[in-house]
């Protein structure tokens, strides 16, 4: 085989990777849009015949049937909701158009641990992170998609790996060898062309380290080992390590375990049926739990065993360590992140941003007066203030954006993926959300705080002379915000 590092070039060139439709390109910008409402959903959805009956299909499936059966499309979408309906879609349609190849890859088998994978990350989303379950199973749906990239402009690669296609770790290792990356890296870059949102195509890039620590990679790589037990019969090192994943890196029990074992199994079944995958060779469930739990009890005794009082001692500074680092982050007053740790994370995102041409905006925010407020309250609800300012700016960020305590009643928030119009959505909730959430005492009744924001995003701004001017930047349009009479927004022009 030709020894090819020039993958890249190929890839570039390639004009029949995996992608999705027409409705579901119209799906991901619909995505992107905080405005996108249910009615235009059920439009756009609802032209195309195909995607259609298989949510509808979905809609009527035990997974999500309650009482009453969904009659028409906005029935079934009501059901699923905004992001479940778009991520359904969108995985229905990637799987359409990439059902074949023309190498070495066994699609039906690939597709269907993709969904025993995706299934995974969902039960594991409902547990850990709940807002974010629709968007866990699309990440870990496509979590290997660059293999199917790789397969068309290196149809042969995947040659070695034919006779035991489960072996993830085989084929890891083919790729780095012959093309100096993986498919996550592939998987990452083919996303990004799609426009997915900057947090999937993190985690599908991360889903070979789940050592990594953002929380939602870390789901998508634990689903990916989970998916595989599906079709392994061998319960060795492989099964071990997916029960591994869950204990150590999510801090899941064997009973939680057992309990997404049994819940995805029974969900695997509907599912292929609905996205038109055959499930033949799938392991019964009831095997895999009795493997399961016979792995756990494994593992706790050989933890005993090892457990000597050295060890415990390192453990219990390890944690400590970590605790420690955690708090640095932290600010102590609202639990947000200090100004140290945010000033670390924008530079890291900038040049991300930078790199892979996302989207990124730096939000600066100062509460309106709020020298009156400690003036005219005293300084112990002028803390309560803050805390709730702070409560209020947290709750309308996503669990991807980085905010702080800059000082004092100054916040500074950073949204990984987000351009200057999005931005300005997300602060105009805030100031909406601050306006009609008073603040309520015993000593002094209920009172509101107002907050001015100024907003810089890559997108819109030419000359950016690094992580620091775009925060700069920000912090001029807060002070336009502010001479203008406060309580409202603006975004920096030059
Ligand atoms: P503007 O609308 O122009 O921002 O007016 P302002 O009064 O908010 O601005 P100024 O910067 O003059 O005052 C900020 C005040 O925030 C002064 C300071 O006492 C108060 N402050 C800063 N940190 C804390 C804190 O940790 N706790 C309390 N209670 N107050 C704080
Ligand atoms: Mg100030
Ligand atoms: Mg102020």
């Amino acid at each position: 085989m030709a020894h090819s590092p020039d993958i890249w070039r190929q890839l570039k060139l390639c004009t029949e990777l995996p992608s999705p439709a027409g409705i579901a390109l119209r799906i991901i910008e619909l995505c992107q849009d905080p405005e996108a409402t249910l009615n235009e959903v059920a439009g756009v959805v609802g032209r195309d015949p195909a995607i259609s009956a298989k949510l509808m299909r979905m809609a009527n499936s035990p997974l999500y049937a309650r009482r009453r059966k969904s009659e028409n499309i906005r029935q079934a979408i009501a059901l699923f909701g905004l992001n479940g309906t778009l991520v359904l879609a969108l995985g229905f349609s990637v799987v359409d158009t990439s059902r074949t190849g023309s190498g070495c890859i066994d699609h039906n088998h690939f597709w269907r641990r993709a969904l025993a994978c995706a299934i995974c990350a969902q039960m594991l989303g409902s547990r850990i992170e709940p807002a974010l379950k629709e968007e866990l199973f699309l990440a870990a749906l496509l979590q290997d998609i660059g293999m199917l990239a790789i397969e068309k402009v290196q149809p042969a690669l995947y040659q070695p790996c034919q006779a035991s296609p489960c072996q993830h770790e085989q084929i890891i290792a083919v790729e780095r060898s012959h093309l100096d990356c993986d498919h996550a890296a592939v998987g990452a870059w083919l996303l990004k062309n799609w426009n997915l949102p900057a947090h999937i195509v993190k985690a599908v890039a991360c889903s070979h380290d789940a050592q990594h620590d953002d929380r939602f990679a870390q789901i998508v790589a634990t689903a990916g080992a989970l998916g595989d037990i599906w079709w392994h019969d061998d319960p060795g090192t492989h099964f071990r390590r997916a029960m591994e994943l869950c204990k150590l890196r999510l801090n899941l029990n064997e009973d939680t375990v057992a309990d997404i074992i049994e819940a995805t199994g029974q969900q695997l079944q509907e599912a292929a049926a609905a996205f038109e995958v055959d499930t033949t060779g799938q392991i019964p469930e009831e095997l895999l739990l009795e493997k399961a739990r016979e792995l756990f009890s494994l593992m706790a005794v050989n933890t005993l065993r090892e457990t000597t009082a050295l060890r415990e001692k390192t453990e219990a500074l390890t944690q400590h360590n970590q605790q420690l680092k955690e708090q640095s982050r932290r600010d102590n007053l609202t639990g947000l992140y200090n100004r140290a740790y945010l000033d670390q994370m924008l530079a890291a995102e900038f040049q991300l941003a930078k790199e892979n041409d996302f989207p990124l905006s730096v939000i600066f925010i100062d509460l309106d007066h709020f020298k009156q407020i400690n003036d005219r309250y005293g300084h112990d609800i002028g803390d309560r203030a803050l805390i709730h300012c702070a409560q209020i700016i947290q709750e309308h960020t996503r669990h991807s954006d980085i905010v702080a305590r800059y000082g004092g009643e100054e916040f500074v928030a950073i949204l990984p993926g987000t351009d200057a119009k999005g931005a300005a959505v997300v602060c105009n909730r805030m100031l909406e959300a601050l306006r009609q959430t008073p603040l309520n005492t015993d000593t002094h009744g209920a009172f509101t705080i107002t907050a001015s924001i100024g907003i810089a995003a890559l997108d819109d701004i030419e000359d950016v002379h690094g992580a620091y001017d775009l925060l700069r930047k920000a912090d001029r349009a807060l002070y336009s915000a502010k001479h203008n009479g406060r309580d409202q927004i603006r975004v920096y022009c030059a």
